[in-house]
């Protein structure tokens, strides 16, 4: 794979940026409306952004997921405390890029004082903290496409409300008798437990962490970056009434996902003790990645 293969974007929060344009306020994602505009937007910028979508429609097939999943899913790369790990994460801070002076741990930071100054419980500050940590899988060599993204179900038909769906022409299960049906290999109602998605942060860490959050927060973390449900309300079909239920609080989490990053710095010297209580109070000493 050669370099722009594998990072096509100048820097990770390039997606994020991009998600903002489609989704440019809190009443656009409370109404599940995107931007219609969206795809004429002609820049540079855009390019980069499409060249992305790319590779990652062309790449996330039902079989690549399974590879991952067998590659990450035994835990065997690090073992680290939670707070180490936002230590990791900082290290994908771009330099070349000077808007970004905050690092990511600032920005995960200022989510998670939003949804506390929001007066909600623990564990959901506790998600805006760590909703992003799976980005470590970047510093693990894998390339940007298999990190962040819009997420979507593999092994059934792409629907056509992911962004820029023109690209899965270019993946192989498309061809696939049976990925391309409607259910694929699942059954209606089956129920998002049993659907596999494309690999990125928020499956990694979703399994990182699951055995020791609420379930509310577990799929909050889980199916953040899955804008073609908690949005545009696709693959209903597949929920179960616990996925409906699910998912409200996805789309409760959404609005913070989105809308809480601001030049501001926060203050972490003061806020750190705070959030060693609140990590301590969830997780064990060391988390394995
Ligand atoms: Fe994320």
């Amino acid at each position: 794979m050669t370099k722009n293969e594998s990072a096509p974007l100048k820097n990770l929060d390039m997606w994020e940026e991009d998600l903002l344009k489609r989704y440019p306020d809190r009443d656009s994602i409370a109404e599940g409306k995107s931007r219609e505009e969206y795809r004429n937007y002609d820049n540079p910028e855009r390019d980069t952004v499409r060249e992305f979508y790319r590779l990652n429609h062309t790449f996330q097939t039902y079989d690549f997921v399974m590879k991952k999943r067998d590659e990450f899913l035994k835990f065997n790369k690090k073992e680290m405390p939670v707070w180490d790990a936002f230590q990791f994460l900082n290290q994908l801070v771009d330099d070349s890029d000077p808007d970004t002076d905050l690092d990511q741990f600032h920005h995960l930071l200022q989510t998670s004082e939003a949804i506390r100054r929001d007066g909600h419980p623990d564990w959901f500050v506790m998600v805006g903290l760590l909703r992003d940590m799976g980005k470590v899988l970047c510093l693990f060599g894998e390339p940007q496409w298999a990190v962040v993204g819009d997420t979507f179900p593999v092994g059934c038909a792409f629907s056509d409300k992911v962004v820029y769906p023109e690209f899965f022409a270019g993946n192989r299960d498309s061809q696939d008798s049976l990925y391309r049906t409607r259910n694929g290999i699942y059954s209606p109602g089956c129920g998002l437990d049993n659907v596999h998605f494309s690999w990125g942060h928020d499956e990694y860490l979703y399994h990182v962490v699951k055995d020791y959050l609420p379930e509310e927060a577990s799929c909050m973390i889980r199916y953040h970056s899955c804008y073609v449900i908690h949005q545009q309300r696709e693959y209903e079909h597949l929920m179960s009434e616990r996925d409906q239920k699910m998912f409200d609080w996805v789309r409760n989490f959404s609005r913070y996902d989105l809308y809480s990053k601001s030049p501001e710095r926060p203050d972490v010297a003061t806020l750190k003790l705070f959030y060693q209580d609140l990590i301590a109070e969830f997780f064990p000493p060391k988390l394995h990645w």
